[in-house]
């Protein structure tokens, strides 16, 4: 098949291949863009493969960084953009169900294509505007089916990350997953036990993230996969109330809202254990466990002042938004007001701090300081207190 028109993105790359071919080597676009380009999706990133061996791809551009030379990437700078540009290769030996033992480059475009992971990722793309289709990936993008590449069962004992994958790419792309290869994935499920959590979370949260949500999590409850992911054994119900309670269409806004979402359904006692447990960041745990506790405070009443003071109105605004999601009235007009009409938005804006009360009111340092400068804090975010040095020592005055 040949393409008539290609996005702006590979026509301003076509001249990289066009100079590996001259020096007598083969090259083409492959991987997720050229999918995306036969999808008629945005494209966001272009990648290149390569008969040139990382040396030689160096030999044939004037700037070239090293960013994985062992796997054979190179980056190229090549009129203001960057091109990660990988040799034809081939994975070895898997040892532990994950990463190859070792990569051999190989002169073979087929060899590199039979080692990626399904038939819509395994295209290439020459020069020439020709699709190179070896695994009827075509067949498959117009039934929208993910097909592995190769003998499934292999290529999920191989890598098993490649069922966290396939589940996610049924929920960005709106894919059904080939029977055959569905149940390699529920047969290699116990094997994402191996896998890093860090690479799993990266997955789950991108399956989140995606519009279609909703199907990749029936292809997690259909592989059993959340059986062997981080604290979520036994949890099938759980995704399918989570499918049932948030409306179908909805988009999450942030990775610490679908997980919060998450925390929500699934009844998570402990956001930040849980989350501990997929070893994200201590400020995503933090921002996930406040999303969660102003969940719940909303259930039963109305958004304070003090709570878009000290979570801000971007973490407020996701959470009102989760709740419409979630069926339940959202209340951002009083969210703006409240934010509005706050007279500090953070600590440091208070006229007065312990040095002055010190200094001019002769007060003494210690735990009865922090707490009247506490209390003073809280009377100005509730709209009691001006934040204005007299009226800030009155009230001073007034508490003792
Ligand atoms: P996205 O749109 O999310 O970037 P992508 O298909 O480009 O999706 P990448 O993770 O960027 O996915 O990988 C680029 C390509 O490398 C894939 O299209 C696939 O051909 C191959 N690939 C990546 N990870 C694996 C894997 N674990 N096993 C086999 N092939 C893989
Ligand atoms: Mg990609």
């Amino acid at each position: 098949m040949k393409l008539k028109e290609l996005p702006i993105e590979f026509e301003e790359a076509l001249p990289l291949l066009e100079k590996i071919k001259d020096a007598g080597f083969e090259a083409y676009f492959v991987g997720g863009s050229v999918r995306d380009v036969l999808l008629g999706r945005p494209i966001h990133d272009v990648d290149i493969a390569t008969s040139s061996y990382p040396e030689e791809t160096k030999a044939i551009f004037e700037r070239t960084v090293d960013v994985g030379i062992e796997h054979g990437t190179v980056l190229v700078l090549e009129n203001g953009h960057e091109y990660e540009m990988t040799t034809f290769r081939t994975e070895d030996v898997y040892v532990d169900y994950r990463r190859p033992s070792s990569v051999s480059f190989v002169r073979s475009l087929k060899e590199d294509l039979k080692r990626r992971d399904f038939t819509v990722n395994a295209f290439a793309l020459n020069e020439d505007r020709e699709v190179i289709d070896l695994f009827d990936g075509l067949k498959d993008l117009e039934n929208r089916l993910l097909r592995a590449v190769g003998k499934a069962q292999e290529r999920f004992n191989e890598d098993a990350l490649r069922i966290m994958r396939g589940i996610r790419f049924s929920a960005s792309l709106d894919f059904d997953i080939e029977k055959e290869t569905l149940l390699s994935m529920s047969a290699c499920a116990p094997l994402l036990e191996k896998i890093s959590v860090e690479r799993s979370f990266i997955e789950f949260d991108k399956l989140l993230m995606a519009p279609h949500w909703s199907k990749g999590l029936s292809a997690l409850i259909a592989t059993g996969a959340y059986d062997y992911l981080p604290e979520l054994q036994g949890t099938a119900s759980k995704w399918q109330e989570f499918q049932e309670v948030i409306e179908k269409d909805y988009h999450f806004l942030s990775s610490e809202q679908a997980w919060a979402a998450m925390m929500i359904v699934l009844e998570i006692k402990q956001p930040q254990a849980f989350l501990k447990k997929w070893k994200t960041s201590v400020q995503f745990q933090k921002k996930v466990s406040q999303m969660v506790d102003v969940f719940k405070a909303r259930q039963s009443s109305e958004l304070t002042s003090w709570q878009v003071y000290q979570y801000g109105k971007t973490l407020i605004h996701e959470v009102e938004d989760l709740r419409s999601a979630f069926g339940m009235m959202a209340n951002v007009e009083r969210l703006v007001t409240l934010d509005r009409e706050l007279l500090i938005h953070d600590k440091h804006e208070i006229v007065v701090n312990g040095g002055i009360l010190i200094s001019e009111l002769g007060m003494k340092p210690g735990p009865d300081l922090g707490r009247i400068l506490n209390q003073v804090e809280e009377a100005i975010v509730n709209g009691h207190l001006a934040n204005d040095k007299l009226a800030i020592f009155d009230f001073i005055k007034n508490m003792t």
